[in-house]
């Protein structure tokens, strides 16, 4: 059991106001103008220059293929998916996947206040399920300090790569993987069909999710978003499938926008924007608008397909307002609900947020509102998991 915490004069976000906040048994406890500290023994944070958020939720990433603490790759040179997919015949030169690179990458993302993480494991008659393996051990290793699921992800394909579907089926069943992933069932599998009734097929048998890469464009994305819904409706999986990318929300005409929208909407099927490099920008605000859930991650963080990233979902915060040129804090603290609430509803998580009842999971940094805190990225003053104050850097 923990002892209790007291985080005094915060200006608490999402709620919107300074409150004293009492953590108790790892559970927030109450939320009040004024708590006395006389009246709760424990530890006291005086956060009088702070924002407290609820923790940071990094909701696509790939601990598995990061080389973060390893090797620094001075080229990293595929420019198309099909050519990046091939860097896996790298894998065994840089001894990937890395326990010791996850590990230490997990726990940087710890620093920064991430207190969830989804991440897609290859899963590949290469691999098979060596990497779901090894990440769940890392998690299991980490898991005062934050909670890890996986998406079993073949990456090679399901109908390109055959024995890829009988190590689905084992994945889903495993421990920690919560969802069953895809790619390009069209562009890169080309067999759209053969995909996506494998993967519904295999989560609907293990009951659990479905988290696909789409990164195809265009009319062609689009049509593939509309078979995905289909496939939804026919295995009754509303609310438990989720598309990753959706580069083609971005590229296809407003109405058509519009139009998919309301379809993910009313099928439950949310949204993961990592917003790499110069994809086109989804329409965030149609999409929050026609209430679809919508989460952010990082994707690729220093690995062989992308020298960028660091784990910092205020970073991801950061690149969403400034791509959307959104200068008031009205607008930038919507940044700041993506990587918080947006993530944690994509990702189903209990008792999410800064309500009493709420587990307590929470970061406190040195700004005064939302908008300051995604534009400066100040260090993370705490970072409380369950509870227990987990990252406390010596100063700012
Ligand atoms: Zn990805």
């Amino acid at each position: 059991m923990s002892k209790s915490i007291l985080i005094k004069n915060g200006y608490i976000f999402p709620l919107g106001a300074r409150a004293d906040m009492l953590i108790r048994n790892g559970v927030i406890d109450s939320v009040a103008p004024s708590i006395d500290p006389a009246e709760v023994p424990g530890e006291v944070i005086d956060a009088a220059d702070c924002i407290v958020i609820p923790g940071l939720v990094e909701a696509h990433c790939h601990l598995d293929k990061t080389l973060w603490s390893g090797p620094w790759l001075a080229e990293r040179s595929a420019s198309t998916i099909a050519e990046r997919i091939a860097l896996k015949a790298k894998n065994a030169e840089y001894g990937l996947p890395n326990a010791t690179y996850a590990d230490t990458l997990l726990r940087h993302m710890v620093s920064l206040g991430t207190t969830h993480v989804r991440t897609h494991t290859d899963v590949d008659p290469e691999v098979g399920l060596r990497g779901i393996e090894l990440i769940q051990e890392v998690g299991d290793r980490a898991a005062d300090l934050v909670s890890v699921e996986q998406v079993a992800f073949p990456q090679s394909g399901v109908v390109k790569a055959p024995g890829t579907h009988a190590l689905l089926r084992k994945a889903a069943r495993m421990q920690g993987v919560v969802a069953i992933g895809g790619v390009d069932p069209a562009g890169y599998d080309g067999d759209p069909h053969g995909q996506l009734r494998a993967i519904f097929e295999v989560a609907d048998e293990a009951g659990c999710k479905i988290d696909i890469h789409l990164h195809d464009p265009g009319t062609l994305g689009a049509w593939e978003l509309e078979l995905i819904a289909q496939y939804t409706k026919a295995h009754g999986m509303q609310n438990r499938v989720t598309v990753s990318h959706a580069f083609a929300l971005g590229t296809v005409e407003p109405a058509m926008q519009q139009r998919l929208a309301e379809t993910l909407a009313e099928h439950g099927i949310s949204i993961i924007t990592a917003l790499p490099y110069d994809r086109p920008l989804l329409p965030t605000n149609m999409l929050l608008e026609a209430g679809v859930a919508l989460g952010m991650g990082n994707d690729n963080i220093d690995d062989l397909w992308s020298a960028f990233g660091t784990g910092d979902m205020l970073e991801r915060a950061w690149l969403l307002a400034y791509r959307s040129e959104w200068r008031k804090d009205a607008h930038i603290r919507t940044a700041l609900d993506i990587v918080t609430t947006g993530s944690a509803s994509v990702l189903q998580l209990d008792r999410y947020g800064v309500s009493p009842g709420c587990k307590a999971d929470l970061v406190v940094a040195r700004a005064r509102t939302p908008g300051e805190l995604v534009v400066k990225r100040p260090r993370r003053r705490w970072v409380i998991k369950n509870g227990v104050v987990i990252h406390q850097p010596a100063s700012d």
